[in-house]
């Protein structure tokens, strides 16, 4: 029997009452199986009726009465009509029996034996017809007040919570749940009611989905009336399953009053479970239109791929709760949004692969961890490519509908442009912030013409530019196949030679190109350049070559100890960089070359006078003192006269190399004019000059072939002695001593 107990009561008073003769005393009343008082009412409407010693009162005790029909009534399942014990009250019992036969209720009635006329028994064998109508009554009551209550609600969610709850209240046992169903009637799991209270283990909605996964479901009920199923339909169409389910530690079973009352209510309830879902959807259709219109909108704003790509995915999770949502990109970005990159190294292509592959929306299911799933990819589409996949992966019970899937291609196409969008804008400010650097990078190289100032400036632009740890730039030694380090962000490998042959050296010399070297998990690079014991090991290395009007000049090489530090926008920088790298270092060189050229006298590689009248004066402003040597060759127009010019020039050279290598560095030989050659020691006394030139003479006398010999006169200046001595009176005083020397019989060195 369905309802609580003193609802249906009610409803069968009702009837009983209006059967009652009119004027006659009496009290209805209603005890549960255990014979306990639940309810009662005067019978005779508009008096009261109650003698002193019934003293009814609800939990009162009726089986203990002396002469209790009531306990008759249970144990027989039959009318018991009885008299009570001095003979003035009348009682009857009437037993409400469930389908099963156990007795739920017992319907009772007393009144004074003498205003009843009639056999109490005989009336309440009448009654029976009339407590079924009651019942009736109040099943079709109870099935329309629910469907009028559904018909408030709005939602599907609402509805349902209403509707499994009202059946609940009726049905008094076990639990209701309502799981949505497919077009075909399988079970979609994760849409789910219940009134089962979900504890630690769980709810039987997952047992049940179990046991009915993939099978369109049909009215039915199983486990011996302990589950029963009834799929809700509209025109054909499923829409929900109810579900009745007793858990085991429950005793009773439902019957088929139960199976009729769920069956009644589903049906009567379809119609309005059909408008809320229609309405649902019309909802969703709307939210989802507003959705992507504001995902537009924030698109069109944003230029940030990063901003986008977390839109995207935000208003997707929104929409599709039950599903996991993965971006895979094949793009490189610095997001932080979490992106998977696309692998195409599965050997049976997944299904995103295949979305990326084929350019349009896949919908497949993968075997996931055991677990069959449902993926839907939408590949991300620009106007110049696909940039990645949307992948959404849901149990495989949730159908997504044409009208679902053609909404989440147009939201990836929609990511796919803003993301194209987004990466045109940093492309192109990549390319402002590029022109800029190689702008500035242009204008510095060429400020200078001095080398070293060059190599200093690109190796400060390359830590800066690439906020690297190490940069060098090479050399190649001239006619050999090593390289030399010109230039560091580490001093200490400033010097260093390198093989050509090594690596990475050498594959960028056979690729002729720059090179970008990434060991991401492998051990560290190996190359003997990098300045292992002072920093972490080297994990990307960038190189470049120089190449000098079609040969091969140098190399740039930057590295880092963080894996893929670099990226191809990097690359392609330091491309450019090696460029005007290069351009600047040779016109650097070639400048140093022509001012070596101006300085430098041609046939016998000294300085010219004019250098030397230079380095003399600069020596007489800032050293405390020097020494001029003038030399002159001795008889050479003989020289000349007997073997010719030619081979006059050949000694001048042969002269001119003796010089070269018994001075220092810091002493400047230079070609005076014609056969007269000088050197100029600054900062060494007379003594020392004296040694110098009487060494280079004895060699040139010995060294020469033809033999010559030279004639030396030799000034010397303090700032002591002189303190504004003049170049040209330094000059005058080494030549009258080299007169001298001359007049003295030649071969000799005379000081001033
Ligand atoms: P001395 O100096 O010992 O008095 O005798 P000398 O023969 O060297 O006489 P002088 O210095 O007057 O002559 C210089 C000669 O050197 C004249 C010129 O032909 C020759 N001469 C000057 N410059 C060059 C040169 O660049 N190449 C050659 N082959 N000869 C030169
Ligand atoms: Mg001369
Ligand atoms: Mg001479």
């Amino acid at each position: 029997m369905l309802g609580k107990l003193e609802t249906v009561f009610s409803y069968m008073a009702h009837f009983m009452l209006l059967s009652w003769p009119e004027k006659r005393p009496g009290i209805l009343f209603l005890t549960d199986s255990a014979g306990i008082l639940v309810s009662f009412m005067e019978m005779q409407v508009g008096q009261s009726w109650n003698p002193n010693k019934l003293c009814l009162q609800a939990g009162n005790k009726l089986i203990d009465e002396p002469h209790s029909p009531v306990s008759q009534a249970l144990r027989t399942g039959e009318i018991s009509v009885q008299k009570s014990g001095d003979g003035d009250l009348v009682w009857g019992a009437f037993p409400l029996k469930e389908h099963d036969g156990r007795i739920r209720a017992v319907i009772g009635m007393v009144a004074p034996q003498q205003e009843i006329e009639f056999e109490l028994a005989s009336y309440m064998r009448g009654l029976e017809a009339l407590i079924r109508m009651g019942y009736d009554a109040y099943i079709q009551h109870a099935t329309s007040d629910i469907i009028m209550k559904l018909n408030r609600h709005e939602s599907t969610k609402d509805l349902l919570e209403c509707l499994i709850h009202q059946i609940a209240e009726i049905i008094q046992k076990g639990s209701v749940s309502a799981v949505k169903l497919t077009e075909v009637g399988t079970l979609i799991v994760p849409e789910y009611f219940t009134t089962q209270a979900v504890d630690g283990k769980g709810c039987h909605i997952t047992q049940l989905a179990a046991r009915f996964a993939g099978v369109p479901l049909t009215p039915a009920v199983e486990d011996g009336y302990r589950t029963v199923i009834l799929p809700i339909t509209c025109e054909g169409r499923p829409l929900y399953a109810l579900f009745l389910h007793l858990s085991p530690e429950e005793r009773e079973t439902y019957d088929e009053r139960d199976v009729a009352f769920l069956q009644e209510v589903g049906e009567k309830a379809s119609y309005a479970l059909k408008r809320t879902m229609v309405a649902d959807d019309l909802r969703r259709d709307a939210s989802k239109k507003d959705l992507l219109y504001q995902l537009m909108t924030k698109i069109q704003a944003s230029i940030d791929v990063n901003e986008v790509l977390n839109e995207i995915i935000s208003s997707i999770r929104s929409l599709y709760p039950h599903a996991v949502v993965d971006l895979f990109l094949t793009v490189e970005t610095n997001a932080t949004t979490p992106v998977k990159p696309l692998s195409f190294q599965d050997e049976d292509c997944s299904t995103s692969t295949r979305a990326y592959l084929e350019g349009s929306l896949v919908m497949d299911y993968e075997e996931r961890d055991g677990v069959t799933v449902a993926v839907l990819a939408a590949p991300l589409l620009g106007k110049q490519g696909i940039y990645g996949v949307l992948q959404l992966t849901t149990d495989r019970t949730v159908f997504l509908s044409p009208h679902e899937t053609e909404y989440i291609s147009i939201l990836a196409e929609t990511a796919g442009k803003a993301f194209e969008n987004a990466q045109l804008y940093q492309q192109s400010r990549n390319l402002i912030r590029e022109l800029r650097l190689i702008n500035e990078m242009a204008r510095q190289l060429n400020r200078s013409l001095n080398l070293q100032e060059i190599l200093d400036f690109v190796t400060k632009m390359l830590l800066e530019t690439f906020s690297t740890e190490f940069c060098a730039i090479l050399r190649k030694e001239q006619g050999k196949e090593t390289f030399e380090v010109i230039s560091s962000s580490h001093p200490e490998c400033q010097g260093r030679i390198i093989q050509a042959g090594e690596k990475p050296i050498s594959e960028i010399l056979s690729s002729k190109q720059a090179l970008l070297l990434v060991q991401p998990g492998s051990g560290p690079l190996s190359f003997s350049l990098l300045p292992c014991s002072s920093v972490t090991p080297i994990a990307s290395l960038m190189g470049v070559p120089l190449v000098v009007e079609g040969e091969l000049g140098g190399v740039l090489i930057v590295a880092d100890s963080r894996h893929h530090f670099f990226s191809f926008d990097d690359y392609k920088l330091l491309e450019i960089f090696g460029q005007h790298a290069s351009l600047a270092m040779t016109n650097a060189m070639l400048h140093n070359e022509v001012e070596r050229m101006v300085i430098t006298d041609n046939l016998t590689g000294l300085y010219t006078r004019r250098y030397l009248n230079e380095r003399v004066r600069a020596s007489l402003e800032k050293d405390g003192f020097g020494s001029l040597i003038l030399m002159d060759i001795d008889y050479f127009k003989v020289v000349n006269d007997t073997y010719g010019h030619q081979v006059g020039d050949e000694v001048l050279i042969q002269v001119a190399n003796q010089i070269k290598s018994h001075i220092r560095e810091s002493d400047i030989p230079a070609r005076w004019g014609g056969e007269e050659l000088a050197v100029y020691l600054p900062r060494v006394d007379k003594l020392t000059a004296q040694a110098i030139a009487e060494r280079i003479r004895s060699f040139v006398e010995k060294e020469t072939s033809p033999k010559v010999t030279i004639s030396c006169g030799l000034a010397k200046w303090s700032k002591e002695r002189n303190s504004d001595i003049s170049v040209e009176s330094l000059f005058y005083q080494a030549d009258i001593a080299l007169y001298e020397a001359k007049n003295k019989g030649r071969n000799q060195v005379i000081l001033a």
